[in-house]
C-alpha cells in the first residue's frame, strides 16, 4: 500500500529503527525490493534518482513503481531521489511521487534555503513529503555513484553538516526530513569510513526531524547500528546493491551454457531481493 513518507519516517523515529530507501530503475528492482520488505514485514521507500533518468524516464518508471507499491502488503513511499532540476521535481509529483528530495547541497546556503522552501511550499500543497540536504555527502569520481567529486573531498570535514545551521535550515524551509553529511560518501568507499556520531546526535537533537543517511554502501553492521542509534531514520542504499546484482548475473551467465534474456531478469530480481532483505534487516536492528 502507498503511505506517505512522513508517516513511515515518524513511525521509524518513534520506534528507533531506520527505513531503507532503494533506487528502483526498473520492474526487477521494484519487485525484488518489495518482496524483501514484505518478507521482513517492514515499510520501504522506493526511489528513482534524477541521475538515473538517462536509464529510465519518469514517464516509464512511475506506472511500474505505483503499481508495485499499491499491491504491496507493507507501507511503501515513492521518492524522487536527489532532485535538482525544478521541472523534474514538479513532474515527479505530477506523475505520482508522494515524496521528493530537493538536493540543494551544492548551492550557497541562502540559495539552498530559498529553493528548498519553494519546493516545500508546492509539495505540501499536494500532500507530498520533502527531504532536504544541508552539508554535502560527496560523490568521488572513482566511486561508481555518477559523481565527479575529487576523492580527497571525502575527508573534508568542512562539508559536514553544522548542527546549528541544520536547525535553522529546517525552521526556514519546513522540510520533513533532512539528509546530513557526517562522514559517509556516495559510491564505493576507497578507504575505511569514519562516522562523526557526536555531530549526528547533535543534528538529530537540534532539528527534531527524521535524519537521512546517504552513502550507506560499504559501512559495517556496527556503523549502521550506531547511525540508527544516534538518530538516523532513513538510509539510502544503492551502490553495493547494484554491484552485487551485476556480479551475481555475471556468475550465473558463466555457469549457464545458454543464458536467455528472461533468465537474466529472474536472476536479477532474486539477487536484488537477497541483498535488499539483508539491508532492511540490518537497518531495523537495534
Ligand atoms: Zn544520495
Amino acid at each position: 500500500m502507498i503511505v506517505s513518507m512522513n508517516k513511515i519516517l515518524a513511525d521509524a523515529k518513534e520506534g528507533g529503527y531506520a527505513v531503507g530507501c532503494f533506487n528502483s530503475i526498473d520492474l526487477a528492482m521494484a519487485r525484488g525490493i518489495i518482496r524483501a520488505a514484505e518478507e521482513e514485514k517492514m515499510p520501504v521507500i522506493l526511489c528513482h534518482a534524477e541521475v538515473h533518468l538517462k536509464y529510465t524516464t519518469l514517464e516509464s518508471v512511475m506506472p511500474i513503481l505505483l503499481g508495485e507499491a499499491e499491491r504491496a502488503k507493507v507501507p511503501v513511499a515513492l521518492l524522487l531521489d536527489h532532485g535538482k532540476d525544478f521541472e523534474v521535481v514538479i513532474q515527479s509529483m505530477h506523475l505520482g511521487m508522494n515524496a521528493v528530495m530537493f538536493d540543494g547541497s551544492e548551492l550557497p546556503y541562502e540559495e539552498n534555503v530559498q529553493k528548498t522552501a519553494e519546493t516545500v511550499r508546492i509539495a505540501h500543497a499536494l500532500d507530498v513529503s520533502v527531504e532536504g540536504e544541508i552539508g554535502r555527502v560527496v560523490r568521488p569520481a572513482n566511486g561508481g555513484a555518477e559523481g565527479n567529486d575529487d576523492s580527497s573531498l571525502a575527508d573534508d570535514t568542512s562539508l559536514y553538516t553544522d548542527p546549528d545551521e541544520a536547525a535553522e535550515f529546517v525552521k526556514k524551509t519546513d522540510v520533513d526530513a533532512l539528509a546530513c553529511a557526517f562522514g559517509t560518501v556516495h559510491g564505493v568507499y576507497r578507504k575505511e569510513p569514519k562516522l562523526d556520531l557526536n555531530r549526528l546526535k547533535d543534528i538529530a537533537a537540534k532539528t527534531n526531524v527524521p535524519i537521512v543517511m546517504h552513502g550507506g554502501s560499504g559501512l559495517s553492521a556496527e556503523d549502521f547500528r550506531l547511525a540508527v542509534k544516534n538518530g538516523v531514520s532513513k538510509i539510502n542504499y544503492y551502490t553495493n546493491l547494484a554491484l552485487y546484482v551485476g556480479q551475481e548475473i555475471k556468475r550465473q551467465i558463466n555457469e549457464c551454457d545458454e543464458p536467455f534474456y528472461h533468465n537474466i531478469t529472474v536472476w536479477a530480481q532474486q539477487a536484488i531481493y537477497e541483498d535488499t532483505r539483508k539491508a532492511i534487516r540490518l537497518f531495523a536492528s537495534r
